[in-house]
């Protein structure tokens, strides 16, 4: 019987059919030069060797990490050879992290069911985020609310957590997005930490309280939940949603490349296979849009704040241009002051400056398209680490990311407040 129920929750939570990664590796590659550059385009563009891109090539100086199946370990090491390009193995074993993690959730997930407490030094499935958001709401009725904005492809809800002290008043509002790149786990779970910081902490402390006297905070844990469920079910790896593409085989479109934001431009691609996918039209994916229709409708949104990862950077518009943003000389005021206050947490650096000239040129980002709408304090965070777990980062590391990312937000938060326009 035990058995039974044992098998019954690694089905029931799809684990057991998820893809094996066995034998595959990430691999880092040094970028010197515009060249080296060049042949790394080449390498991940191509299909042949079934390469998984974790870090594209980009600005000249960042390295790119790739996730290499085992077929194509010889083959791809002796071409890096042969183009006398330097790497190291960031990854040895990716089936052993991803065992790892499967093996922690579940132990946690267990203790849960009898608990009837959520860990939030653990991931969770949509079913527990969702769960959690309703009993947030339900613990503090008069300051949070859940709020369906709009339902997936798969047709699951999209629910966003609404902090307000205005009583129904409206007031201007932050947003704070995650999870739009199903696979970076560390940002859906530091969001819902966050909605549960700000519910504990608003009357305790301070800062916390005086933003909230002045503005509604809205934070959607989980921008695209038909992709979080299939890394949970089909695939880690997966970025993308998951709507069909007429006329191809291929699934989805990378919902950061979607916005209407100088769409379908550089560093989105027109290949439906192709992991920065733009999708058929601005706003093609229903997750977009919907956050959209719930942004314009709104109408006074003044901050936009996206949470990916890896990568500890926190960038502002551009993306689709390499162009100063008119207001680029406040917004990286803002993000150093972010990322300092971040690191007197435990240490942790992050690189800040504009999107495009920082990390690489990407059109129909959520922030570009929010600072051109009018949403000034734009910012993506990228989370940790640097690459040594990637997408895989440990859940023991969870809760020091939230709490530092907290002090980043916070300070962000701060100054939307004393600089409403
Ligand atoms: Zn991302």
């Amino acid at each position: 019987m035990r058995w039974l129920l044992f098998f019954g929750a690694l089905v029931g939570s799809g684990i057991c059919g998820r893809d094996k990664f066995f034998g595959d590796q990430v691999f880092r590659i040094n970028v010197r030069n515009e060249d080296e550059i060049r042949i790394l385009t080449q390498l991940v563009n191509s299909d042949h060797f079934k390469l998984n891109v974790w870090k594209s090539p980009s600005t000249f100086g960042r390295p790119v990490d790739i996730l290499v199946p085992s077929v194509s370990l010889l083959p791809v090491k002796s071409f890096l050879k042969s183009q006398g390009l330097d790497y190291s193995v960031t990854i040895e074993d990716l089936q052993a992290l991803l065992d790892n993690e499967d093996k922690e959730m579940q132990h946690s997930e267990g203790q849960e069911r009898s608990g009837d407490s959520f860990n939030y030094g653990s991931y969770h499935s949509l079913e527990a985020i969702y769960h959690e958001m309703d009993s947030i709401a339900t613990d503090f009725p008069d300051l949070a609310s859940r709020v369906k904005i709009g339902e997936t492809f798969e047709k699951r809800p999209m629910y966003v957590l609404k902090f307000s002290t205005g009583g129904g008043k409206k007031r201007p509002a932050i947003w704070l997005n995650a999870g739009i790149h199903s696979r970076e786990w560390i940002s859906q779970a530091t969001a819902i930490w966050t909605a549960r910081k700000i519910v504990t902490d608003y009357q305790k402390d301070p800062a916390l309280t005086s933003i909230l006297e002045k503005v509604d905070i809205f934070v959607l844990p989980v921008a695209n939940p038909d992709g979080y469920v299939y890394t949970q079910t089909h695939n880690r790896l997966w970025r993308k949603t998951r709507s069909r593409n007429p006329g191809s085989r291929c699934i989805g479109a990378d919902p950061n490349r979607n916005w209407n934001a100088s769409f379908a431009g550089e560093g989105a691609s027109h290949n439906p296979c192709s992991e920065v996918y733009h999708g058929s039209h601005p706003n093609s994916e229903v997750e977009v849009k919907s956050v959209v229709d719930f942004i314009q409708k709104h109408g006074d949104f003044k901050c936009f704040i996206d949470l990916h990862s890896y990568s500890q950077l926190l960038i502002y518009p551009y993306g689709y241009t390499v162009k100063k943003a008119p207001d680029a000389e406040e917004l990286d005021d803002v993000a150093r002051s972010a990322a300092e206050a971040l690191a007197s947490h435990s240490g942790t650096k992050y690189q800040v400056g504009p999107t495009c000239t920082t990390v690489y040129p990407a059109s129909g980002s959520s922030i570009d398209w929010a600072y051109d709408n009018g949403i000034k304090y734009a910012f993506t965070f990228e989370l940790r680490d640097t690459g040594h777990y990637g997408f895989l980062l440990p859940a023991k590391q969870i809760i020091p990311t939230a709490e530092e990312t907290w002090l980043g937000l916070k300070t962000i938060m701060e100054h939307v407040r004393d600089n409403l326009y």
